[in-house]
């Protein structure tokens, strides 16, 4: 048997002629940018995100880079975020001269741990410190929010702006609330492999701010309102209309997919409980308050690398993320840390995996997958 970390061509199948359709429709219409389908899907997603207003961009990237700009965060300036996340939630902010902060995560969600942001406020700020400390970036890794009420709490009393990365997040829950309409902004990613991807790259900025909105419409068209008269030097990133338009239809689907991607993480959690692995296998955890929507399914083991290399050999899929924490990278050795600063984010890239999780993923394929983990750990003699 074969499962692959993620099958898009499955999802294809399902929606094949409603894609096809609306494509049709973009290549009749020969308008790219900007144009209907982007506004239609920007309410849509502003709806379904609960926030008021969305503003559609080339990429998740982007959409942190943009947030942070609205934000007035430059030269000179601290925002903090965990080390334990794609590089795009950090590069955003050394792309503008900025410099990230790292906290450490919490070993059970993975998520940027809100005890430590005290004392790292503490450090950075101050009257000797060159820097302003400006704003944070909470990541929803994997699916499930981080713990936004001591962050916004903690953020209101030192005027921080808070960027959601929600990218791996789409309809997440925290509270009651959506990811991405919680913070100041929420960003979103629509890359192929994320929740709701789409053909190519794309990117959604929400916030309920008006003037804030009105500027990341502004900074996404190279700071120019009216056309040719620049306000601001903003970027060029922009949401294109094919785009949009396979995103709308994808998205009329993405609750029902969702709940296929809740049920297959219940699934796993039970298929591990009953072959008595969760002693060599820690599963994913949700706190109870959280929705968490399984962009991905992590467990934590021993003999992680061993484990990755006899599941390929057994024709299944799987990827580390992330093998480096981002205050080890060598483009980041300028900021001055060092091993050993983030403990808990170090341990985790050296135990977690990502398994096969995806809403078309079968019953037969994910016993196929525990019932090769749990050769493995009989064989090792755990
Ligand atoms: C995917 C991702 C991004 C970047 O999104 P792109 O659309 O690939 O630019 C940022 N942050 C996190 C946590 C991501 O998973």
């Amino acid at each position: 048997m074969q499962v692959s970390l993620l099958n898009l061509k499955l999802q294809y199948q399902g929606i094949r002629e409603e894609v096809r359709k609306e494509i049709e429709k973009v290549c009749d219409n020969q308008s790219f940018i900007l144009g209907e389908n982007v506004k239609a899907l920007e309410q849509e997603i502003a709806g379904y995100c609960n926030a008021k207003f969305a503003i559609g961009v080339g990429s998740g990237t982007d959409a942190i880079l943009l947030a942070l700009m609205a934000a007035g965060v430059g030269a000179r300036d601290m925002v903090i975020t965990t080390p334990y996340t794609f590089f795009a939630t950090a590069s955003s902010i050394a792309r503008l001269n900025a410099n990230p902060i790292f906290i450490d995560i919490e070993p059970d969600t993975y998520n940027i741990d809100p005890n430590k942001l005290e004392a790292c406020l503490k450090q950075f700020t101050g009257r000797s410190s060159r820097f302003t400390v400006k704003a944070i970036i909470p990541v929803h890794l994997f699916g499930q929010c981080a713990e936004m009420e001591p962050i916004l709490k903690i953020s209101k009393k030192h005027k921080l702006t808070v960027i959601e990365d929600a990218a791996q997040a789409i309809g997440a829950e925290y509270k009651g609330e959506r990811a991405g309409s919680i913070g100041d902004f929420g960003c979103f990613s629509f890359y192929p492999s994320k929740n709701l991807g789409g053909f190519g790259d794309g990117g959604m900025v929400v916030t309920n701010n008006e003037r804030m909105a009105e500027k990341v419409k502004i900074l996404r068209v190279h700071g120019s309102k009216p056309k040719y008269y620049h306000k601001f030097v903003g970027i060029n990133s922009r949401l294109d209309e094919l785009q949009a338009a396979v995103l709308r239809v994808k998205l009329r689907h993405l609750a029902t997919w969702t709940n296929n991607r809740i049920e297959r993480a219940k699934k796993y959690d039970k298929l591990f409980q009953d072959v008595g692995l969760t002693d060599a296998v820690s599963l994913p955890t949700a706190r109870p308050y959280n929705r968490h929507v399984f962009n991905q399914y992590i467990i934590r083991v021993k003999k992680r690398d061993s484990l990755r290399e006899y599941l390929a050999k057994e024709g299944i899929g799987t990827e580390v993320y992330y093998p480096v924490p981002l205050h080890l990278q060598e483009c980041f050795k300028y900021l001055g840390y060092k091993k050993g600063d983030f403990p808990v984010s170090e341990k985790a890239a050296k135990e977690t995996l990502a398994l096969p999780i995806y809403p078309e993923l079968t019953p037969e394929e994910q016993e196929y997958v525990v019932d090769k983990i749990a050769g493995f750990y009989g064989k090792a003699n755990l």
